[in-house]
């Protein structure tokens, strides 16, 4: 393992010279923020009359079109959605400059080939491990998000330094920059998010519901136990892995995880699991979503609306309208 912190960065290597940011969404507010506290020269690329063109005016930052904000930059970072990302390179890539480093938040564009990019471009990813609201906070406090960071293309010689120097900016060696590469981000990102964090958990947590349900139990207390006390276990698990949580758990609840879980998730689970790693790996799953976004997301939208007509939906948006220390629902809108 090859980690980097504040010692091996050079911010010298971006300092005077434009850095543009496009997309100004999770990661792109926070990037150009910090980037901007750190002393480098942001500027903003967004669509005209978007809706976060006008916050990032409000933010103090200079805002553009992309096609403008590529103009003369050493560093363009691509922080729109991914798969976004293709229509907004072919629009800037005339623009940009012989000697810019392009950088990526997540490799899935250069990795499945969506974006090729020219030779003499540097092409560099520079991943936080974490959502765009924690980088910015985590900044603001005098720490940082852990990042990767991978070279895909060192059309200069500078490509790695020069996202180290990225990352620095955002914050990421006050907590570590991790050595990766462009296929390794990328598939196990997906595979993180596919079989564990959000597919895996939903999953887990809404068969867990139906399961007490179909049994005769109460909706709502099905909903305390498999939704709503998920976030006790996974803090935990967060702040001192297994041995943390084994901890404050009690022994029952202990031996019941040792006895019951693998029964839950078992070997047939994991073999499923290395199918979904088997996709990522091929292309399928890129090219299927690739597909399903040209076409409109149709089957996108239906699964969807399926998810979030579940009863478990309904009765946890009227029991968390009781809890006042979250967020109401209609804030995430
Ligand atoms: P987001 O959806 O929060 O924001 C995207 C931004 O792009 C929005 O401001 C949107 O208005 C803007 N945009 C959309 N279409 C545009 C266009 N055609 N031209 C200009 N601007 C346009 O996206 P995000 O979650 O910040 O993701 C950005 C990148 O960061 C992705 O590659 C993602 O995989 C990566 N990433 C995200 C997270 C996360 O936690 N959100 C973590 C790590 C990496
Ligand atoms: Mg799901």
């Amino acid at each position: 393992m090859k980690l980097y912190d504040e010692s091996h960065a050079n911010p010298e290597l971006l300092r005077g010279r434009r850095i543009a940011i496009l997309g100004y969404g999770s990661q792109g507010r926070a990037h150009a923020l910090n980037l901007r506290d750190s002393g480098h020269e942001v500027v903003v690329g967004t669509r005209e009359g978007g809706p976060t063109w006008q916050q990032a005016q409000q933010d103090g930052l200079t805002v553009m079109t992309p096609r403008d904000a590529v103009q003369d930059a050493a560093l363009v970072s691509f922080l729109v959605p991914d798969l976004t990302q293709p229509a907004v390179f072919s629009d800037v890539v005339e623009h940009l400059a012989s000697d810019a480093v392009i950088l990526f938040a997540h490799g899935f564009c250069i990795h499945f080939g969506e974006i090729e990019a020219p030779e003499n471009l540097d092409v560099v990813l520079v991943a936080p491990k974490g959502p765009g609201g924690l980088v910015r906070s985590q900044y603001e406090e005098g720490a940082g998000v852990p990042c990767l960071i991978a070279v895909h293309q060192d059309a200069s010689g500078d490509a790695h330094a020069k996202g180290l120097a990225y990352a620095q900016g955002i914050g990421g060696c006050r907590a570590g920059v991790l050595e990766t590469t462009f296929r390794e981000e990328t598939e196990t990102d997906l595979f993180g998010e596919q079989a564990v964090l959000c597919g895996g958990a939903t999953e887990l947590v809404v068969r867990g519901f139906e399961t007490l349900v179909e049994a005769g139990y109460q909706p709502e207390v099905a909903y305390f136990e498999c939704m709503h006390e998920l976030k006790l276990i996974v803090d935990l698990l967060h702040e001192g892995g297994m041995a943390r949580m084994y901890k404050y758990i009690s022994e029952t609840a202990s031996y019941g995880d040792m006895v019951s879980g693998p029964r839950v998730v078992d070997a047939s689970a994991k073999a499923r699991m290395r199918d979904v790693l088997t996709d990522i790996q091929e292309g399928t799953f890129a090219k299927n979503w690739v597909a399903e976004n040209k076409a409109g997301k149709p089957e996108y939208q239906r699964m969807m609306n399926e998810d979030l007509g579940h009863q478990i939906e309904t009765v946890g948006k009227s029991l968390r309208a009781r809890m006042s220390w979250l967020p109401s629902d209609s804030d995430e809108a």
